[in-house]
């Protein structure tokens, strides 16, 4: 049963995208028996009267039919395991449930029920408002009250156990944790506590957590990714970047999701991002190792961070420029502007676009109002252009014993000719180092700096900060 109502202007007929291996059965519409279409991949229903703009309307869907996985894998069995799921993003949802696979209005509320042999258990979004048995079987019904995308739809049945709590987070927010893992699983290594702690950085760093009435729970399943279903993630791996990732979409790319899958960088930079936020603050050691990686991957993205083939699912999720590459920009971005300007525009995209969508303009937008200054360039060089620039240092004695670092860029690719960044050079001599910040503005440029040791040597970037290559010159 679908209510819809129409915005803007009456319609006659609605669409619904849904698999051609799955049968409509029958459109109901209140006492009515509605004609349809249903080819290729697409169910048009032909309603007998248009429905005024603004009036609320139902209609009644019934399908059957042997569900067939597309893309990357929109449903999963796991026979040994025993745990079935699907996993929708970017347009696999129809291959079992009817759904407006767009971006453009979200799903302002949903009821699930689903029936299963009654020693499995049933994992999806929202709140679990009880099982009722049927002797063989029984029917989980959940409740799900905030806005969703048709890509954040995701349901879970399996041998699975379970591990519930509920957590109060420091800004007094309580929230119920649900946890559904294989007996098999070493559940240990997710333990609470990383949950609540990385609920509460988040909440803190970013907004209250959005979902917090319905509950965040993770499912563990064996899919060959994760995916960041609204108050229940999918989790294929067993890391702590994994965990953090999916959680930080939930802010990003469920509370404000990309406004279509070009700007996929609302989602995917900042919950990229989020895993080396959770690094910083809780496992420092790793924060490092992490960047380096980040920025080796990043390396070598061959396209822009803004997505031009979003129908081919390996294309949309190419992994060194919808993930890292995009991570590396808000790595930049925070660099250039500062960690309180940076914060306080990811609070305002989340605030403006607060249960809606957001473009990568938007977002621009609100860092710009938070740093009070343009990013114009910023953004058209990072997120239009392709590649990176490439460092060639030269450091030397000057005549009054300072010490001068010529700092020369090219670029890998002719879409952008040069980027002016705040880099920063290690020097180090006689067992000891200075790190000093320098505004490279020009395409060769040259800094004076004074230490109190004789320098012997430079690192670029010691940090990892900085989408980059860099040698060393005579
Ligand atoms: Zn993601």
């Amino acid at each position: 049963m679908y209510n819809f109502k129409a915005t803007g202007k009456p319609v006659g007929s609605i669409d619904f995208d849904l698999s051609k291996n799955l049968n409509v059965d029958k459109i109901q519409y209140h006492n009515t028996i509605l004609p349809f279409t249903h080819k290729k991949n697409k169910l048009v229903i032909t309603l007998p009267n248009t429905v005024g703009a603004d009036f609320a309307d139902s209609i009644e869907i019934e399908y059957h039919g042997k569900t067939v996985a597309s893309g990357l894998g929109s449903i999963g069995f796991d026979n040994h395991a025993k745990i079935a799921w699907t996993l929708t993003q970017p347009w696999g949802g129809r291959d079992w449930w009817p759904c407006r696979q767009n971006l453009a209005d979200k799903i302002d509320s949903m009821d699930i029920s689903v029936t299963c042999p009654a020693q499995y258990k049933v994992a999806t979004n929202g709140t679990l408002t009880g099982y009722e048995q049927n002797g063989e079987t029984h029917t989980a019904h959940y409740k799900l009250r905030h806005p969703a995308n048709y890509y954040t739809v995701g349901i879970a049945v399996g041998d699975f156990n379970t591990s519930d709590s509920v957590i109060t987070l420091a800004n007094g927010q309580s929230v119920s944790l649900i946890d559904y893992y294989p007996p098999t699983f070493d559940y240990y290594k997710y333990n609470l506590k990383n949950t609540a702690n990385f609920l509460n950085f988040f909440s803190n760093y970013w907004i209250p957590y959005p979902f917090a009435d319905e509950k965040y729970g993770q499912v563990f399943i064996s899919a060959k990714l994760s995916i960041e279903h609204q108050t229940m993630p999918f989790l294929s791996f067993d890391d702590i970047g994994t965990m953090a990732h999916e959680m930080a979409h939930q802010w990003f790319g469920n509370y404000v999701t990309c406004s279509n899958w070009q700007n996929i960088w609302i989602n995917e930079a900042f919950a990229s991002f989020g895993e080396l936020l959770i690094l910083e603050k809780y496992y420092s050691d790793f924060a490092l190792k992490w960047k380096d990686y980040t920025k080796q991957s990043a390396l070598t993205a061959n396209r822009a961070v803004f997505v031009s083939d979003t129908i081919h699912p390996n294309a949309l999720l190419d992994v060194p420029s919808t993930y890292n590459k995009s991570a590396m920009t808000l790595i930049m971005l925070r660099n250039e502007i500062g960690e309180a300007a940076f914060q306080k525009g990811c609070r305002l995209i989340l605030e403006k676009y607060a249960n809606g969508f957001a473009s990568i303009d938007n977002a621009r937008q609100c860092f710009e109002a938070a740093a009070d200054t343009s990013l114009t360039d910023f953004f058209n060089k990072w997120i239009y252009g392709i590649g990176n620039p490439i460092y060639s240092i030269k450091f030397g004695k000057t005549n009054n014993g300072k010490t001068s670092i010529t700092i020369k860029q090219t670029t890998t690719h002719p879409s952008v000719k040069f980027y002016p960044l705040h880099v920063t050079v290690r020097l180090s001599g006689g067992g000891q180092y200075k790190d000093v910040r320098l505004h490279h503005t020009q395409q060769e440029q040259v800094f004076v700096v004074d230490t109190n040791f004789d320098v012997e040597d430079v690192i670029f970037d010691p940090e990892s900060d900085i989408l980059c290559s860099w040698s060393k010159r005579r």
